[in-house]
């Protein structure tokens, strides 16, 4: 069987969870796309002139309440976020830069 990179599916790490991570994922910069409909005051435009989702001055997305690390928009959130895989490569690197050695334990709900 090919075991190449190339045909591997997206490793997700279980035990990551939204709920016992800062949002770091919410610092990268977000383009927005034709589709993505959010609002006017979340626009923000990069070097080049491209629509980006506006950052606060703490580097956190304008969308995220500070008090909940939780999206505002979550329904209506860009595409890019939506396709961002909690536990995936990407997110387990965010939380690396992020927490360094120090990652967090998960937290069990329930
Ligand atoms: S729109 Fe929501 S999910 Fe996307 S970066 Fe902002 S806070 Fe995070």
């Amino acid at each position: 069987m090919d075991k190449s990179p190339a045909t591997e599916p997206e490793s997700i790490d279980p035990s990551v969870h939204c709920a016992s991570c800062d949002a770091v994922c919410c610092r990268l910069t977000v383009i927005l796309m034709p589709e993505d409909h959010v609002p006017q005051w979340l626009v923000d435009h990069d070097d080049h002139g491209i629509e980006i989702l506006a950052k606060g001055d703490d580097g956190w997305c304008a969308a995220l309440d500070p008090l909940t690390m939780r999206c505002t928009i979550y329904a209506d959130r860009p595409a890019i976020c939506r396709k961002y895989a909690m536990g995936g490569p990407a997110c387990r690197e965010e939380r690396r830069k992020w927490y360094g050695n120090a990652l967090p334990t998960p937290v069990v709900l329930g």
